[in-house]
């Protein structure tokens, strides 16, 4: 048998890493040089590293570990399943139990009527699963040329090629053909960045109409779907103005188009609710989901439709699956998953007790000198760096130099925090206490400090001039 290398000393497991695994939005020669951060266990909200240091994760892994790490229970539902039935696909008429019962969980859980459910493995393929499901769904009903997916700038919907297309981020697209046709990508909702002298309301109701205005160029005969997340991630956390959703979901209504709503991060009580749609205000007609589906114990994805789009779509074969979709061990995981944060609470726990002591420690971040715009929902949290927060300034460094030097300051400081561009994002595990928020919030205030001294002593808390293009470092 080969042996779990967790053990290896550090130096060895990172040259073996550098010389052999290709690491996902990274520069391998950047990680060959320090040496990757090995992690080695983790329970509830702390990672444990190869040198024996205690983290606190505040991104959930990739905003995904609602429930915590360490749950024996899901790892027992995982050995449990693979010993009845470790494997059975779902193509050609057959199902197998676990599938059921998740398929008629996720319905019970969607909002109105989302009661109909295809599987996939990652976020990625359940987006790329919506676009080619939207497509189909109008050619069935007798409209093919109603092939254009509306989605924003700075959006993240994955990695392949059509789920990067939805996304908005132009570093991703650059040198690979993408997007592929037919998708169009208006401005995002972020006021603090793009707003100008208009009123974060003002903002709000002129980037949706943007979709309006999409809609008259093309003609709505010829759009599909509009796609968003309902607070933007990987984007930088981005909290839409209140006036955003309400005007999209009119003008999807007025002109009969698709809107799909990507709950990828937002769902499974990270707003506080158990879609951030139903925080949001927003009436999907798809939802896309994945991580908090599992607690990113096993991947697996899902795109749940309506009533109406189901009724369509199930008229014909659609030719469309993965050999795993609606895997039973992934869905027996997540099954469990799903009966903890019912069965704990986890949810009301989020509203009543974590998200309002969060918002209350990440707000009063705001008087550091070089914090703005601390916003947060439910457990989804992000800040401004700014060396100015009157004119909501930015960097002369390029876009993402600062945060990045935060970031590294955080784990310094025992704290996973990401950047985004020049902004610090926050995604912890639902089940964070009142103490862990204290601690987190220390380590936080820390890394601002290191920060701020090093900027001060390095002369680089100058603001770029006005006007100064967004959006060029890596995001990630
Ligand atoms: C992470 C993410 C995805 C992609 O999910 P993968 O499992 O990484 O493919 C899609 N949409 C959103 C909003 C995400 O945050």
């Amino acid at each position: 048998m080969n042996k779990i290398t967790n053990h290896l000393p550090t130096a060895e497991l990172q040259a073996l890493d550098a010389a052999h695994h290709m690491h996902p939005f990274s520069c391998n020669d950047e990680i060959a040089k320090k040496g990757a951060r090995v992690i080695t266990r983790a329970d509830g909200v702390f990672l444990t590293d190869s040198d024996g240091n205690e983290i606190l994760d505040a991104m959930a892994g990739l905003w995904c570990v609602n429930i915590g790490y360490g749950r024996d229970e899901l790892a027992e539902a995982a050995a449990r399943q693979m010993r009845e039935l470790p494997y059975y696909n779902t193509f050609f008429q057959t199902t197998t139990a676990p599938t059921i019962a998740l398929a008629q969980k996720l319905a019970e859980l969607a909002p109105g009527d989302l009661n109909h459910v295809f599987f996939g493995n990652s976020g990625s393929d359940a987006n790329d699963t919506n676009i080619r499901l939207v497509r189909t769904y109008w050619a069935w009903k007798g409209q093919p040329e109603r092939t254009i997916i509306v989605a924003r700038k700075n959006a993240y919907h994955g990695s392949s090629v059509g789920s990067g297309s939805l996304g908005g981020m132009a570093y991703m697209h650059d040198v690979n053909s993408m997007p592929i046709p037919d998708i169009v990508h208006i401005d995002q909702p972020h006021w603090w960045a793009e707003g100008g002298d208009s009123t974060p309301e003002e903002f709000g109701l002129q980037t949706a109409r943007a979709l309006e205005a999409v809609i008259e160029e093309h003609g709505a005969e010829r759009i599909a779907a509009f796609i968003g997340e309902p607070i933007q991630g990987a984007g930088g956390v981005i909290i839409p103005p209140e006036t955003y959703w309400p005007e999209i979901q009119r003008i999807c209504r007025k002109y009969d188009i698709l809107l799909i709503a990507d709950e990828v991060i937002c769902g499974f009580g990270r707003t506080g609710n158990w879609f951030g749609s139903q925080t949001l205000g927003i009436e999907p007609d798809v939802m896309t989901v994945a991580k908090g589906l599992s607690s990113g114990y096993q991947p697996i994805s899902a795109s749940i439709v309506s009533d109406k789009v189901a009724k369509v779509m199930d008229g014909s074969d659609f030719f469309h699956g993965y050999t795993y979709s609606g895997h039973p061990v992934a869905c027996a995981v997540a099954l469990e998953n799903l009966r903890i944060l019912e069965d704990e609470n986890i949810i009301d726990h989020v509203r009543n007790v974590a998200a309002p002591a969060m918002k209350a420690a990440w707000e009063s971040l705001s008087d550091h000198p070089i914090v703005g715009d601390t916003r947060i929902e439910g457990l989804m949290g992000s800040l401004a760096l700014t060396p100015d927060k009157t004119t909501r300034a930015k960097f002369a460094t390029p876009e993402g130099t600062v945060g990045l030097i935060c970031r590294e300051n955080s784990f310094a400081n025992n704290l996973v925090m990401r950047h985004v561009g020049d902004r610090m994002v926050i995604s912890p595990p639902l089940v964070i206490t009142p103490d862990e928020i204290k601690i987190l919030i220390t380590r936080a205030r820390k890394a601002l400090d290191d920060t701020y001294a090093h900027l001060k002593a390095n002369d680089m808390l100058k603001s770029a001039a006005p006007g100064t293009a967004s959006m060029k470092a890596k995001n990630f």
